[in-house]
């Protein structure tokens, strides 16, 4: 199958497997799991943090900086699309009493910031505390410029609050811009970033910032059931991950380009938008159920109603992308 659904669908290739196999574990509970500990640091160094803390999820990871910024009735602002807001479960709200206050996201994906600091709570006993705001790059896929993710720092640094980057696909976004990792870390006092997504990992997220927030960060990860024992097993996958598969994600990038390209020569599909590795399109009305004959001809999809993202990944090459634009051909 070309599985196109997210990401997150990667297989772990032989060489990770090797990794895998060979590493060298211990207790992370007890802190001398030396895969796990090599993995913290020297993502905690590309991210020019000071320490990091490695996580089964990215929900989790996001969890514990907020359990770890915020105190109970304190709120953090997000975006009202934003993945920690709409879709881990209001962990927040209901594991850390912290109140969500949302604001409309611009199409760059950024918060508008007029909105934020209207919604910044005064220092009053009727209000919950303005900790925390909290921003997503890549957000759909769009990479959020230096210059926004400058002003939302201003922003946050203004009016007292922490600034937390939910960084799943930061290195996709750095590609994008075409900068470093740590330019765009260097605005953000906390980031988490995924391993299992582009990097190709089968599981984990990283956690960085300073010392102390990530020692409180890993109190509220042992509450939240996510100290793991010989975690150097999955580890291992995220280093390898990390070490070998940050610059191949230029390539996914120029496949989804490459994909939108060929479905819009199609009359019925609207290429919505497309970036860094995804590509969102909209069918006309008539041909919504193709999805079960895409199916058919070997591609997996996720549609909502007559519109599909579809996302490009390290098992997806450049002839499965003539193989997907030849199916659309064929059913629209
Ligand atoms: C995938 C994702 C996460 C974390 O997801 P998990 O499935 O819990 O690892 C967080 N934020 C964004 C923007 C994501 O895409």
């Amino acid at each position: 199958m070309i599985d196109l659904r997210s990401d997150t669908v990667s297989q772990p290739s032989e060489a990770m497997r090797e990794a895998i196999a060979h590493a060298a574990v211990g207790d992370d509970v007890f802190g001398d799991d030396p895969t796990v500990n090599e993995l913290e640091s020297f993502t905690a160094k590309l991210l020019d943090k000071e320490a990091a803390m490695f996580v089964p999820s990215g929900t989790q990871s996001n969890l514990c900086a907020l359990l770890a910024h915020c105190q109970r009735g304190d709120e953090y602002i997000v975006g009202d699309h934003a993945h920690t807001y709409m879709y881990e479960g209001g962990g927040a709200a209901v594991l850390g009493s912290i109140q969500p206050q949302p604001i409309p996201m611009l199409e760059s994906g950024m918060l508008d910031l007029n909105r934020v600091r209207e919604a910044v709570k005064p220092n009053d006993i009727h209000f919950p505390r303005s900790r925390l705001l909290c921003i997503e790059n890549t957000t759909n896929g769009k990479a959020i410029s230096l210059e926004e993710l400058a002003a939302g720092a201003e922003t946050a640094s203004d009016n007292s609050l922490f600034y937390h980057l939910d960084g799943a696909r930061l290195w996709n976004a750095a590609i994008s811009l075409e900068v470093e990792v740590n330019q765009i870390t260097a605005f953000f006092d906390s980031i988490s970033v995924c391993l299992s997504k582009g990097l190709g990992a089968p599981i984990g997220s990283v956690l960085v910032g300073k010392s102390p927030f990530i020692d409180e960060a890993r109190k509220w990860r042992k509450m939240l059931g996510g100290g793991m024992r010989q975690t150097g097993l999955i580890a291992a996958a995220g280093l390898f991950a990390i070490q070998n598969n940050v610059n191949r994600l230029a390539q996914d990038h120029k496949n989804a380009a490459l994909l939108a390209t060929g479905l819009e020569q199609n009359n019925g599909i609207t290429v919505e938008a497309n970036e860094t590795n995804m590509v969102f399109i909209q069918l006309r009305e008539e041909n919504k159920f193709i999805q079960a004959d895409l199916h058919d001809l070997g591609i997996c999809t996720i549609w909502n109603k007559s519109r599909c993202r579809l996302v490009t990944h390290i098992d997806v090459t450049e002839n499965d992308i003539d193989k997907v634009t030849e199916a659309f051909a064929k059913l629209v």
